[in-house]
């Protein structure tokens, strides 16, 4: 066995130029060379493509990928194809013809991969063809990947009934290949349907990569302009990097472009936006423009990105709340997918969860046949956007939030409650790569506050939302306050001198801890939780207190913009440096050498269609400044450069160093 690893270690270094597998990828690229089924559960970005392309670099016989991102197949065989692989694709984009040239090329045993839209695998055809392939004298079908495998399973949100069909396309090929299937989704029931309906037999099951050590997380609750002004800061402070702007709906992304391209274009950064509201063609000029680096910022809604491998995303900031933190997550995990430090900032406040519960409603509401699948699916929703406001409200590590919430490895051992329940006082050792972590924060106690909102929810049966309780303790005289008669209560105005927004917080801190429950719907109303007893039985033998954490007045200060991210940052690129410190003495700067060999990327970009990434990485590129290779041999220490790619443009980087130093002896 260590010799198939150490034969896909040196696969891995010839055609991707990388040293080394990713925690878990080996497991699966282990367990697929034995013959084993295998289930990779890993977040966007994290390499699961590398776990079967490897394999199928290496196996005898053609491997088929299954993905129903018909659109990219084509990027994502160019890329292949860029290291050296013999890759093709199989979908409705080819002419008949084409088709046919692909169908003869393949019995040929030409090619080493071949990925195919779901629908093709029962057409006659394309099941005679493989069926003849995987037949005792056909060239061999070592392996069938099931990608974005959570499409077969309803319970997802991406149901795709021709998924269904991979099964008995599995079950009509004479001679059973491996059967390995990727995804990204969390819910376990999705996982147990992934299995029983691809019927992967005993599959080596692997969770993980969720951890994505050089992702920032950054939380800020702010209120809506104050968002427009945040981003705009962050895009102008960060003017040569690639960031992509989340907005929850079309109308959202068109307000937010108009004013960020209002600020940005005048100082000479480009801004493009992408929604499905707009002609194919504008969304591909827009696309295009940030892929190849023409057009830094992007404003766009979840219609962006499906597939989108470009690597130099440095950050992603989402001015809307998206609907799970699985769709947070995917968005978020398209920064730094070249490994690099990378920033991911949400940035909310209460009008966004009003707008998710009403978007969840309205695709419920005014359904006659409202079935019971159908009512659990819309709380399944709820509870989905739960666990956001979770993320939102926690004060804990978020790195750790987001590995137990998705069961990753890395993170078990851990008590999940903590991060689930978006508890203040769940202490964490602190990733110093997140907001909560970076952030001092001090300890206040807010016992009065607490037990005058128990109290006045206790007194009221628990029919008011957060809003109303928190206006009738501070004492507001609006008309929806007169209108109950909340003026009449109690402990109307007993908390006069707090800030209505600072009640607002403990209130939201007490539903967190379980002294009160929030309810579900549009219009949530606050009501007594199971704790609540032990607040109203306060005495001198059990006092009742309250604390909470906030952040310090002098961080609060700091937030916009905070730049603890690019403290971060700099640190790890300091190790890396070390890691690889040059050989021999550096000549000229190396961001200058960067733009140089940048722009050589470009032109070889250009010349073959491709997009940069596909020529190399930035990393790669930056990778070459630090090290300043002079040979051939020396270019391939650079990770990311391949025997290929060394072959293809190392002569041109190597003399463009050259030439670089030479203008500066
Ligand atoms: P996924 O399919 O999970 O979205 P990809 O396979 O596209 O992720 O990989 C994401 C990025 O990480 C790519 O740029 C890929 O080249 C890089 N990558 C994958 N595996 C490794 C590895 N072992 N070492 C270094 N980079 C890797």
């Amino acid at each position: 066995m260590a010799d198939i690893m150490d034969e896909a270690r040196q696969t891995l270094s010839r055609y991707f130029g990388y040293e080394a597998f990713r925690p878990g990828q080996d497991r699966l690229v282990q367990a697929i060379l034995s013959g084993r089924d295998a289930l990779g559960v890993m977040p966007t970005g994290a390499g699961k493509s590398i776990c079967y392309q490897v394999p199928a670099l290496m196996l005898p016989g053609i491997t088929f990928v299954v993905s129903p991102l018909v659109s990219l197949m084509g990027d994502q065989v160019r890329a292949l194809k860029a290291t050296g692989a013999r890759p093709s694709f199989l979908n409705s984009s080819l002419s008949p013809a084409q088709q046919n040239t692909v169908l003869k090329r393949a019995r040929e045993g030409w090619y080493q991969i071949m990925y195919v839209a779901p629908e093709r695998l029962l057409e006659p055809r394309f099941l005679a063809f493989a069926q003849a392939a995987a037949a005792s004298d056909g060239i061999g079908v070592p392996l069938v990947a099931v990608d974005e495998a959570h499409c077969i399973s309803q319970w997802g949100q991406d149901f795709r009934p021709s998924y269904l069909e991979i099964a008995q396309f599995v079950d009509a090929l004479p001679a059973r290949p491996v059967v390995a299937a990727f995804t990204a989704t969390a819910t376990e029931r999705v996982r147990a349907d992934i299995v029983s309906m691809l019927g992967l037999h005993r599959p080596e099951t692997v969770v993980t990569g969720f951890d994505r050590a050089n992702l920032f997380f950054g939380v800020e609750e702010m209120g809506d302009k104050a968002k427009t002004v945040w981003i705009r800061d962050y895009a102008l402070a960060h003017a040569d990097e690639s960031g992509i702007v989340y907005c929850s709906t079309r109308k959202a992304v068109d307000e937010l472009y108009l004013k960020l391209a209002h600020a940005l274009e005048p100082q000479g950064v480009h801004v493009v936006r992408y929604h499905a509201g707009m002609s194919n063609a504008d969304r591909t000029e827009s696309q295009v423009a940030f892929i190849n680096d023409t057009a830094p910022v992007i404003v766009a809604t979840n219609a962006f990105g499906m597939g989108i491998d470009k690597p130099n995303v440095r950050y992603v900031i989402h001015n809307n709340v998206p609907e799970s933190i699985e769709a947070y997550y995917q968005e978020a995990g398209r920064a730094g997918r070249d490994g690099d430090p990378a920033s991911c900032y949400l940035l909310w406040n209460g009008n966004d969860f009003r707008l998710r519960r009403y978007l969840i409603d309205r695709e419920y509401d005014g359904d006659e046949f409202m079935t019971e699948v159908r009512e659990f699916a819309r709380q399944n929703r709820y509870r989905l956007l739960g666990a956001m406001e979770g993320y939102c409200q926690t004060t804990g590590c978020l790195h750790e939030y987001i590995l137990r919430y998705f069961g990753d490895e890395g993170a078990l051992g851990t008590d999940i409650s903590a991060a689930q329940g978006g508890t203040a006082d769940g202490s964490s050792a602190g990733c110093g790569a997140c907001s909560n972590c970076t952030t001092p924060y001090e300890t206040e106690d807010v016992t009065d506050i607490a037990r005058a909102a128990i109290e006045f929810v206790r007194d009221t049966g628990g029919r008011f939302g957060r809003a109303i309780v928190a206006d009738a303790l501070h004492g507001a005289n609006n008309e929806k306050i007169r209108g109950y008669r909340l003026d009449e209560v109690a402990g109307y105005g007993v908390l006069a001198g707090e800030k209505t927004a600072h009640i607002k917080d403990v209130i939201g801190q007490l539903i967190g801890r379980g002294y009160l429950v929030q309810s579900q719907g549009q219009y949530p109303v606050v009501s007594l939780g199971p704790h609540a007893v032990e607040a109203l039985a306060d005495s001198s033998e059990q006092p009742f207190s309250f604390t909470m954490k906030r952040r310090a007045a002098q961080a609060r200060a700091k937030t916009r913009v905070q730049r603890a991210v690019d403290r971060v940052r700099s640190q790890i690129e300091a190790e890396q440096d070390l890691a690889s410190a040059p050989t021999r003495p550096h000549v000229g700067d190396d961001a200058e050498l960067f733009e140089r060999l940048r722009e050589l990327r470009r032109d070889f970009a250009a010349e073959r269609q491709w997009a940069p990434y596909m020529v190399c990485s930035d990393k790669a590129l930056r990778g070459m400044c630090r090290r300043r290779p002079l040979t051939r041999d020396e270019l391939l220490e650079v990770p990311g450069i391949g025997e290929k790619k060394a072959d293809d443009f190392g002569d041109a980087f190597l003399s463009a160093i050259r030439q670089f130093e030479d203008e500066r002896l």
